[in-house]
């Protein structure tokens, strides 16, 4: 895909942009009347209008959802033919690679050739893991008397909502999606209000690639009006949720006010990249922490944004991690030569700026960047940002900021680090940097979080769970273990 940034400009221009709820397997006009505006946060203009749907139309999808669930049309296909279509609908996403994430770039300001070779493809691929899963998970047969058979059996939990942010908005929904469709389930997404584009278009794709209709219906809408009704439907079976630690809590409290109905949680985090006096190569640790923090703008859950660092090579370290902030500038998103995008909003714009403001002021130092960038273009960029001398304890190393932050806190020993690691709300992911296999093991045994990475960040397969412990979440996407979250087991006594 060789389209020059004049190219993507056009399509830009001319691209067809969903605004309308994709229920019961077609577009349809929204009884809420109302709308809300998307932003193209590279240049600040009204790209479109989106249906807000309000709770009658979230009760419309919900019973489009339940019809398909009941009537077996999806949940009881048989497998083989669930995986075939599932197969299809990723391979469509990977047909309409380039429509979609132009949708990506045009809902969030991240950078098209990451929509493209990042986002849709890990999209795609996630759906085909699933697909391919369905007919090689087995249930059990429990040791018992001879005079009793008993099975026990996964059955899907029947209708799931799907409530994402919009960082990486397909390929977040994707890693719903695929276990919640593969397992029999039928799903309501709700894509959030900044990206509802590539959702509201897969609708469509996936009524091509043959799934049967209702058993995907998307709610484009406002988290407090559509998210909330989703949340206290006494009619949704579950919820797989990826978004902030707040939002998550109401989720919780929306289960309680209702039916009880299953939560997942994937929530933010604050995550430790550690780097030890002992680190065998200061270089790949220094371009590694920076992609930790800077890709994605830092619109990352697991954004890599404390650097915890022992004393002895600290100067050594940071500096090169501020010549890799210095040389990565912000652009064009729809340049395929740039690296680093817009914030999504203006309203992050500001949050992130606070954060560096709330830094400076509390004493911690910056030694590159700090600064809105590109202001001339109406969009919302912010310089990569590094902060020197941070105490753990200050709002910048406690808060989630979501964007090109990174703080550095020195640390005087192992132990130190371990501690500081761990004296945070969040627990999603670290990283610890050294060349001993010992500090490896104790440090991979001492940090609580969801996933570590030794000499290396963010690697990644479908086939490892990713998610929180502490207030990052509870539940796991991603892997065999994902499909627990979207059914229930079930124990089946035959006595003979
Ligand atoms: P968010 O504000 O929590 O929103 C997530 C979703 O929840 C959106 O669809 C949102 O709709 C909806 N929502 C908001 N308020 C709601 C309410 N009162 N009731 C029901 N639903 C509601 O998060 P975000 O700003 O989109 O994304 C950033 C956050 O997501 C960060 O904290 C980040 O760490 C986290 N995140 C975590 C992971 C992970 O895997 N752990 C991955 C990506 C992001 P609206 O858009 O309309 O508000
Ligand atoms: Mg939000």
């Amino acid at each position: 895909m060789d389209l020059t940034t004049a190219e993507w400009h056009e399509r830009a221009r001319i691209a067809p942009l969903p605004t309308k709820p994709f229920i019961d397997g077609a577009f349809m006009d929204p009884i809420s009347e109302e709308t809300f505006d998307c932003v193209f946060p590279a240049d600040g203009r009204v790209i479109a209008k989106v249906a807000s749907c309000d709770g009658r139309d979230v009760d419309a999808a919900v019973r489009s959802a339940r019809a398909a669930f009941e009537s077996g049309v999806w949940s009881r296909m048989s497998p083989l033919d669930r995986r075939k279509i599932l197969l299809r609908f990723s391979e469509l996403l990977l047909e309409h690679r380039a429509e979609l994430a132009l949708l990506e770039t045009l809902n969030v300001g991240k950078p098209i050739t990451n929509a493209l070779n990042g986002d849709i493809p890990s999209a795609a691929s996630c759906i085909a893991w699933y697909a391919e899963a369905i007919d090689k998970v087995y249930g059990e047969v429990a040791a018992t008397p001879s005079d009793v058979t008993t099975m026990i059996v996964r059955e899907p939990v029947g209708v799931v909502a799907a409530v994402v942010p919009w960082n990486y908005p397909l390929s977040m929904a994707a890693w719903k999606l695929g276990p919640a469709l593969a397992t029999g389930n039928s799903v309501i997404l709700k894509p959030a209000e900044q990206s509802p584009f590539s959702a509201l278009r897969i609708g469509e794709l996936a009524i091509e690639a043959g799934l049967p209709r209702g058993v995907l219906n998307i709610v484009p809408g406002l988290g407090h009006i559509a998210g909330k009704a989703l949340g206290l439907h006494m009619d949704v079976d579950c919820i797989g949720f990826t978004g902030s630690t707040e939002v998550g809590g109401y989720f919780m409290q929306y289960s309680g006010q209702s039916n009880m109905k299953r939560i997942g949680l994937e929530l933010g985090g604050k995550s430790p990249q550690v780097v030890l006096a002992d680190c065998e190569d200061l270089d790949q640790a220094a371009k590694s922490i920076a992609a930790g923090i800077f890709s994605n703008a830092g619109q990352v859950c697991n954004a890599g944004s404390r650097l915890v660092v022992e004393d002895k090579i600290k100067d050594k370290l940071l500096e090169k991690v501020i010549a890799h902030a210095t040389a990565l500038k912000p652009g064009d998103p729809l340049d395929p030569s740039t690296k680093l995008g817009s914030i999504v909003t203006q309203e992050q714009l500001t949050r992130v700026l606070g954060y560096i403001d709330a830094g400076r002021d509390a004493g911690a130092s910056i030694v590159a960047g700090g600064n809105q960038a590109l202001k001339e273009s109406g969009g919302y960029f912010v310089e990569p940002t590094v902060f020197d001398a941070v105490d753990n304890s200050m709002k910048i190393a406690q808060e989630e900021i979501f964007g090109p932050v990174l703080s550095t806190i020195t640390v005087k020993n192992f132990d130190d680090a371990m501690t500081v690691a761990n004296d945070s709300t969040y627990g999603l992911t670290a990283s610890v940097w050294t060349g001993s296999l010992k500090n490896a093991h104790r440090a991979a045994q001492a940090i609580r979080a969801g996933v570590v990475w030794v000499n290396c960040f963010d690697r990644g397969q479908f086939n490892a769970p990713f998610g929180g412990f502490k207030q990052s979440g509870f539940g796991r996407d991603k892997s065999l273990h994902a499909m627990d979250k979207y059914t229930d087991l079930k124990a089946v006594w035959f006595a003979h």
